[in-house]
């Protein structure tokens, strides 16, 4: 692909980084976590993924430079009215806790919730925003869905925050899928090669190595 060069991914979580560096770095692209850089996170303080999405990638090209990709995603549970949605990463309130405890708590707090719904329809929801440069008024925009239940008890090893209650239609849960599969059929798998053919006609002309 033309165009690949550095890019920045606006996001400090591991699971996440891994997963889009795996789908760009084959392509040639230079990819950087935000971290490298010693950004601390943006702040997410809007009501709709791509919101939350652009505000990400233009903090991350305002104060590195270059261009940034940054996604935001989350679980949106019908019963709950489309919660956790955008609060999916702390929807169990509580301060100063390890990724994994935050997981955890969030991942009982939604069984808790269900407890009595009637239905347990869900998808897990990404959109991608990409962005040259902090005042780029022409972001690249993808999304991606993966529909699903929620399961009744955490199962499987892989992947991050609400996998291990994702159940897919047959029937394993996205937490029982290798990293391969999980980025073949995820919503985020889904937005990024959406996205990738956006980056290579807008951008393959003007950003480069
Ligand atoms: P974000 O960093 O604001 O986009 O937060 C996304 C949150 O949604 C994560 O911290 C997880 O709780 C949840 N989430 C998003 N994508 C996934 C996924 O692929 N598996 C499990 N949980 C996810």
């Amino acid at each position: 692909m033309r165009g690949a060069g550095q890019i920045v991914l606006a996001s400090g979580n591991p699971g996440k980084l891994t997963e889009l560096a795996d789908l760009l770095s084959p392509l040639g692209w230079h990819v950087r976590a935000q971290g490298a850089f010693h950004l601390a996170e943006a702040d997410e303080p809007h009501p709709t993924f791509i919101e939350n999405a652009l505000a990400k990638a233009r903090h991350a090209c305002f104060h590195t430079g270059l261009p940034a990709l940054a996604d935001d995603s989350g679980l949106c549970v019908d019963a709950l009215g489309g919660l956790p949605g955008v609060r999916s990463a702390r929807f169990a309130p509580l301060n100063d806790v390890s990724r994994a405890q935050q997981d955890a708590a969030n991942n009982s707090l939604l069984l808790q919730q269900l407890s009595d719904a009637s239905g347990r329809a869900a998808r897990f929801v990404c959109v991608i925003v990409a962005l040259r440069h902090a005042a780029d008024p022409e972001p690249l925009i993808a999304q991606g869905e993966l529909n699903g239940q929620i399961g009744e008890v955490a199962l499987g090893q892989g992947g991050f925050g609400y996998d291990p209650l994702f159940v897919l239609p047959d029937g394993r849960t996205l937490a029982q899928c290798d990293a391969q599969e999980k980025n073949r059929i995820s919503h985020r798998g889904l937005a990024m090669r959406a996205l990738l053919p956006l980056l290579q006609s807008a951008w393959g002309r003007d950003v480069s190595a």
